[in-house]
């Protein structure tokens, strides 16, 4: 045939929808998205047949369609599986929320509620007021407030407390976050004066006494987070900070980033802070996110006394950065279970993927071999064993001793299979070591297995 009659055969945007596919399509997906496919695949389809790619209109011409009708009605922001091993993974949405907590902001969100109300005089209440008594009482904190991020905390508390004056800070903890979190900007953002003491690698409590002067409103502490420094170093603890600070009247603040509520040290963490020993030293303000560690909705968490917390709740920017219904309800279901340590540990999906023994994960990873190498007899499988991080800038130090699928694809390589595996319906995210593809699952969830089979399974056969 030649081009220009496979182009006259080629059916018209009319036809396809009068067609019993079209009908099917205009009922099933919104009409727009049904016209831009079929504009689109006519489009590419054409361009194809004048390129002299095809002899006749091709035969999967109209699954084409409905996979690209699909695709643009498709919502853009996907649940994913994270076979990273990476258990905070910021890019993947940091926590995953159970589904009593999910349920909590669901009703809340589903009709009205008291978020401002207060149901025993009638009266206007205040939003922060719902979950202030349970983070005092865990934290032992006077006074509490929350807030839409850590970051959005942090510059409120500067701006409150700060603004026009000078906030001392060691040069060991200027740190970088990611996502353009820097301690230097922020501050300045907010309007005060950074004043850097110390060296990289050894700050002294001296460096901060001299550097006080009659304009330092606050003595800053910042968590390392995402890195660590070892060998000849020093840093000031927060008791040392916090006896200067009463000596000169300086209210001493700490951002400490993750904000851990449990005892690491059981599971061999021995430096991770918790935010109560950092009450207890006595910080008048502490910082931190509630979607870290903590394993609740994105949220940032300022604790500290009262007088400092009543001075913040007032300055205008907490209204630019509140915190929204649905995050409140979701959170104050989260630190329901930090009544309980062991309650916690089992219902916060963040601490439970970071605790669960080896054994529980290697059983899972062993599932999931077999599953694929039912599907893909030939691929080279196996379960070995590595690490996982916590990620979300938390533990960088500490590796997660865990169990991985590997997979060595015979005839494609490890980021062909990677691609395909991102792609798939869910997508599933994987890390690359050595040639392998790496499924660790640490961070695959139970209900999650049979879905990476298929999506092995697939990946495998693509090539
Ligand atoms: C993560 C982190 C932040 C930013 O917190 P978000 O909740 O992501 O806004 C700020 N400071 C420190 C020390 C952090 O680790």
């Amino acid at each position: 045939m030649s081009k220009k009659s496979i182009l006259s055969s080629l059916p018209s945007v009319d036809e396809i929808l009068k067609s019993v596919k079209g009908i099917h399509w205009l009922k099933s997906f919104p009409r727009k998205k049904v016209l831009q496919a079929i504009r689109e695949i006519i489009d590419e389809t054409r361009q194809a047949i004048l390129d002299g790619l095809h002899s006749e209109v091709p035969e999967h011409f109209e699954s084409h369609i409905e996979e690209r009708i699909k695709k643009l009605s498709d919502f853009s922001l996907k649940r994913v599986i994270n076979a990273t091993g990476v258990v905070i993974h910021t890019n993947l949405g940091r926590s995953v929320l159970s589904e009593e907590v999910l349920e909590r902001a669901a009703e809340i969100a589903s009709g009205y509620s008291n978020l401002e109300y207060d149901l025993d005089t009638g009266k206007r209440g205040k939003r922060y007021s719902h979950v202030q008594s349970l983070l005092n009482e865990i934290t032992g904190a006077e006074s509490s407030l929350i807030v839409n991020n850590n970051a959005a905390a942090v510059l409120v508390c500067l701006s409150a407390l700060s603004k026009g004056k000078e906030v001392i800070v060691s040069r060991g903890e200027l740190v970088e976050i990611g996502g353009a979190f820097r301690v230097p900007d922020v501050m300045a953002h907010s309007g005060c004066t950074l004043k850097e003491v110390g060296t990289t690698n050894k700050t002294h409590l001296y460096d901060y006494e001299n550097a006080i002067n009659e304009n330092t409103a606050l003595l800053m502490q910042v968590h390392q987070s995402n890195f660590r420094m070892i060998g000849f170093t020093e840093a000031v603890s927060t008791a040392e900070l916090v006896s200067l600070g009463k000596e000169r009247s300086i209210p001493v603040m700490y951002d400490l980033g993750s904000g851990c509520l449990i005892d690491m040290k059981p599971a061999g963490i021995n430096n991770e802070l918790t935010v109560q020993e950092v009450v207890a030293a006595g910080a008048d303000i502490v910082t931190f996110s509630g979607d870290k560690l903590l394993g609740g909705p994105q949220a940032g968490i300022i604790a500290g006394k009262k007088k400092l917390i009543d001075i913040i709740a007032k300055n205008p920017l907490m209204r630019a950065v509140r915190i929204d219904k649905l995050t409140l309800a979701a959170f104050e279901a989260t630190l329901m279970y930090y009544l309980d340590e062991n309650v916690a540990k089992k219902k916060v999906e963040t601490l439970r993927m970071l605790f669960q023994q080896p054994q529980e994960i290697r059983a899972r990873a062993e599932r999931i071999m077999s599953g694929i190498q039912a599907a893909a007899p030939a691929a080279a499988i196996s379960v070995i064993e590595d690490e996982s991080q916590s990620g979300g800038g938390a533990l960088p130090e500490v590796g997660f001793a865990t169990f991985v699928v590997s997979i060595k694809p015979e005839n494609a390589s490890a980021s062909q299979l990677e691609a395909a595996m991102r792609r798939h319906n869910p997508p599933v995210i994987c890390r690359i070591k050595d040639n392998a593809l790496l499924l660790d699952a640490r961070t695959i969830r139970d209900e999650e297995t049979s879905e990476v089979i298929n999506a092995a399974a697939a990946a495998l056969a693509l090539k």
